[in-house]
């Protein structure tokens, strides 16, 4: 008898199978080479050229898996994740997902998934006051409020189609004239996100020697649009960047927003977690003079990949931008103004029950069990950066003020290549080369989930027997 892919008994059996075949996974992902093993074509060359005519048991699709898929999975919950940032995910947020597939909702109106619609608000205010965001933000103000997107992305260009319809609105700005100010150090999702939301302009401002946004380089660039008839409407202040973790001043870059009427975005998707641990905040200091911010709780909160967190202080050209009513989606509780219709807050209309994770995390680990791995992080890539300032033949090429060390060979361009080319070649760590002003640097990142101070120290002999043979004496 061929197998029924809807009988809840051998669905039964086959999740019990899968949930060991998950835990044996994590209990011996440190055990595998991070960076998949494969060349490019591997995976398809491997899979069948025709689709299944007829269903076949979980058992061959599971072996399948084993021999065929994971051959071609980079690890990214391995210890030895100091690549890119950490996109963690954790038990609590795979318990969730489980969950989140089996309810299978559909949370685009607070009546199409009310638990959807208020967790997610619920969650998002729980998070307003874990990274001392102003209260005004929180969902039940009634006044700005929070959703989650499913990458910073995402959010980025949602806030700069609210800046232009804000700038149309209030300033009459069409939007050939509209200019977007982001730091040259900025992530490439704002110069993206303004492309795509058909900004006329964007300009990349420069930064100072810590790779910080420079106030005085924004302020003449927005004085010469201004002087040439054009409208500046969007600035982007970076809260750690990508590059090297490089932290914009927040509250002056604020207050040119404010002079000139720009809409103000925070790109904290990455450090945007850390503010958890109150003795970071004074990094976002300016908050007051913010419009909207992004925070990725899937890079170091344990969440699994599209829980980006977003807020607005005033949601009003947000759902201004993003509402339309067609007749088959309206109904009592939208028209009652009294729910909030989360579809209203993004461009897809669809929407999974991605608050259950966060949900889950913040129980299962509590806010004091994520700050304390948070501090966690930030000691070890202190300790590290103390032993790169101490090393002879190392320096760093920006301050340490999250877990990102980025340092480069004091021997030269040739001499860093070749340090970076021989840590490559171990299999139990990954790493990730970057570039500034054209000169190669080493990006170190450290918050995956089961990273700790044994993994920092083996990569710290790798650095150290790499520097030294890069350019031996
Ligand atoms: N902003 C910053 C500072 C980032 O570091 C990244 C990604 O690493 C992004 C935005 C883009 O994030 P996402 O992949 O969620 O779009």
């Amino acid at each position: 008898m061929r197998p029924d892919p809807a009988d809840p008994d051998a669905f039964r059996r086959d999740a019990h199978r899968l949930v060991d075949w998950m835990a044996d996974y994590l209990a011996g992902v440190s055990k595998r080479p991070v960076w998949a093993q494969v060349e490019p074509g591997d995976i398809r060359a491997a899979l069948p050229s025709e689709p299944p005519e007829h269903p076949e048991p979980f058992d061959a699709v599971l072996t399948d898996l084993d021999d065929l898929v994971m051959p071609g999975v980079t690890h990214w919950q391995h210890p030895g994740w100091f690549a890119y940032f950490p996109s963690n995910t954790s038990p609590p947020a795979i318990l969730a997902e489980m969950v989140a597939a089996v309810l299978g909702q559909q949370g685009m109106l607070w009546k199409t998934g009310p638990a959807v619609t208020e967790v997610e608000s619920h969650v998002l205010d729980w998070m307003v006051d874990l990274l001392g965001l102003p209260a005004t933000w929180r969902v039940d103000s009634g006044v700005g409020g929070g959703v989650i997107q499913a990458s910073a992305s995402d959010a980025t260009h949602a806030a700069l189609v609210a800046a232009r319809r804000r700038a149309a609105q209030e300033r009459g700005a069409s939007l050939v004239d509209c200019v977007a100010y982001v730091s040259a150090q900025a992530h490439s999702s704002v110069d993206k996100g303004a492309n795509v939301a058909g900004y006329g302009h964007v300009r990349l401002i420069d930064v100072g020697d810590d790779q910080e946004q420079r106030p005085d380089a924004l302020r003449q660039a927005i004085e010469a649009d201004l002087a040439a008839g054009l409208v500046p409407t969007f600035v982007c202040s970076a809260v750690g960047t990508t590059g090297t973790g490089a932290v914009d001043p927040v509250r002056a870059i604020g207050e040119i927003a404010r002079e000139w009427g720009l809409w103000h975005h925070v790109d904290a998707a990455w450090a945007g977690p850390f503010m958890m641990c109150e003795e970071l905040r004074h990094h976002q200091d300016g908050l007051e003079l913010v419009d909207s911010y992004v925070a990725n709780a899937h890079k170091v909160i344990f969440t699994g990949m599209e829980c980006t967190l977003f807020w607005v202080a005033d949601r009003r050209p947000l759902l201004d931008a993003m509402s339309i009513l067609p007749p088959y989606l309206r109904n009592e509780a939208t028209e009652s103004g009294s729910v909030v219709d989360y579809r209203d807050w993004h461009v897809a209309l669809g929407r999974r029950f991605r608050a259950l994770k966060l949900w889950f995390v913040l129980r299962m680990f509590g806010a004091h069990g994520i700050r304390d791995r948070l501090r966690e992080y930030i000691r070890l890539a202190t300790e590290l950066s103390d032993r790169v300032d101490r090393h002879p033949s190392l320096e760093r090429v920006a301050p340490t003020s999250f877990p990102l060390v980025s340092f480069r060979h004091t021997a030269g361009d040739d001499a860093t290549r070749a340090m970076i080319a021989g840590i490559e070649t171990a299999p139990d760590v990954a790493v990730t080369p970057s570039e500034l002003g054209g000169r190669p640097f080493l990006r170190i990142s450290i918050g995956q989930l089961t990273t700790t101070e044994q993994h920092v120290d083996h990569l710290w002999q790798l650095i150290r027997d790499q520097a030294a043979s890069a350019a031996p004496d």
